[in-house]
């Protein structure tokens, strides 16, 4: 009888709430008001021999190394952060190594290490979701071989600062550090530069993500970006497929890149978006973590399911995150524009009011 590898049998299946996601969908962090024009105009004047062929993914990566200010040879176009992940996980981890996480966080890392048969090692979050780097420095040993940090965090959106990142880079030589800035358009803060300086000894254990999943609004059509040391990059390119970014995700990306007044835009208003609502919810006394990136987690409570159901009903999706470790009682609401964030506002005060969440104190907690 045929069966699957033991940790594959042993995974427990990861299935995003993707089914009937109509309405305002504030649930994957995605852009809620889409792509470029531009992109999409690119996207549409698509013709049947592009699809016909094979991707060529080099010639957009150049695009995209001269972007980054890096050299195309430590760019990696990828379907996404997940390919990425995925790729450093077969190119770094055998049985038996170790993969060090900080929880709660995105739930890929964890799935590709334990497919590649690698024992994950959760280090908690600190107070306030802290990032532990005393406590995840002292998980490191000679079997640590891959360090996966978002930076901002999902759920959380906390942030951690990048000479910390490079003090685990530097105290973990045999692991892969990757920095996943899924959210880095919101937070501003980047540690691509560090790929980008030639400096000896060098540093060639840092990876950085990026996609376009989030502030661009092609979640959709799959793309992101792994940069890293160059003689790194070419051992990852070598588990991965040579076709993996499919030809439309390629021949919008320069577009993407281009119209950057578009990103921006989206960027400025969903940052002052995420103050609003903040705000907002500490008026309504509940509890929340300020965050970096495209989304707010907040303390509901007991009554976390009644409060995603309470919002479905006003046709807006949130992400309950209640099993996450340390989120009990937790929801995540993705920050849109300033119509999709008035209407989730109106909504919770709708809500708040309904299911009798108001403590009445501010409780805003600073992280
Ligand atoms: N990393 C983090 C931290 C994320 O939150 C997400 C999306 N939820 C991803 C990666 C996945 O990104 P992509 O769509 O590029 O695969």
């Amino acid at each position: 009888m045929l069966e699957a590898r033991g940790v594959v049998r042993d995974l427990r299946a990861y299935r995003p709430p993707l089914a009937g996601r109509t309405g305002l969908r504030l649930d994957f962090n995605e852009s809620t008001v889409g792509c470029s024009p531009r992109v999409l105009a690119r996207l549409r004047s698509l013709d049947s021999e592009l699809l016909a062929r094979y991707p060529e993914r080099e010639p957009v990566e150049r695009t995209v190394a001269g972007f980054l200010g890096l050299d195309p040879a430590q760019v990696l176009l990828t379907n996404g952060v997940d390919e990425a992940i995925h790729l450093l996980c077969s190119t770094y981890l055998d049985p038996g190594d170790e993969a060090l996480i900080v929880v709660p966080t995105f739930a890929m890392y964890a799935i590709f290490a334990q497919a590649e048969g690698a024992r994950v090692v959760e280090v908690r979050a600190g107070d306030n979701f802290t990032f532990p780097a005393p406590d995840l420095l002292a998980q490191v040993n000679q079997r640590t071989r891959l360090i996966a940090v978002a930076n901002p965090n999902n759920p959380t959106g906390s942030a951690v600062a990048g000479k910390v990142l490079m003090q685990i880079a530097q105290a973990a030589p045999q692991a892969a550090l990757l920095v996943d800035e899924a959210y880095f358009e919101f937070h501003g803060e980047t540690l691509i530069d560090q790929i980008r300086i030639q400096r000896t000894p060098r540093i060639e254990n840092l990876f950085v993500a990026r996609t376009f999943s989030k502030a661009y609004g092609l979640a959709g059509l799959r793309i992101g970006i792994l940069a890293g040391e160059a003689r790194q990059m070419a051992m990852v390119r070598r588990v991965a497929s040579p076709y993996s970014v499919n030809a439309a995700a390629l021949a919008v990306l320069p577009e993407a890149l281009q119209d950057q007044e578009y990103v921006g835009r989206y960027v400025a208003q969903v940052l002052g978006n995420r103050e609003r609502l903040q705000r907002e919810l500490g008026n309504l006394g509940m509890h929340y973590w300020p965050s970096h990136a495209n989304f707010v987690l907040v303390r509901v409570g007991a009554a976390h399911a009644e409060f995603v159901q309470s919002l479905r009903e006003r046709g807006i999706l949130v992400r309950d995150r209640h099993s996450d470790p340390l989120c009990e009682g937790c929801v995540r609401l993705t920050v849109g524009s300033d119509e999709h964030t008035q209407t989730l506002i109106d909504a919770l005060r709708d809500v708040v009011g309904q299911l009798g969440l108001q403590t009445g104190s501010r409780t805003e907690v600073r992280a």
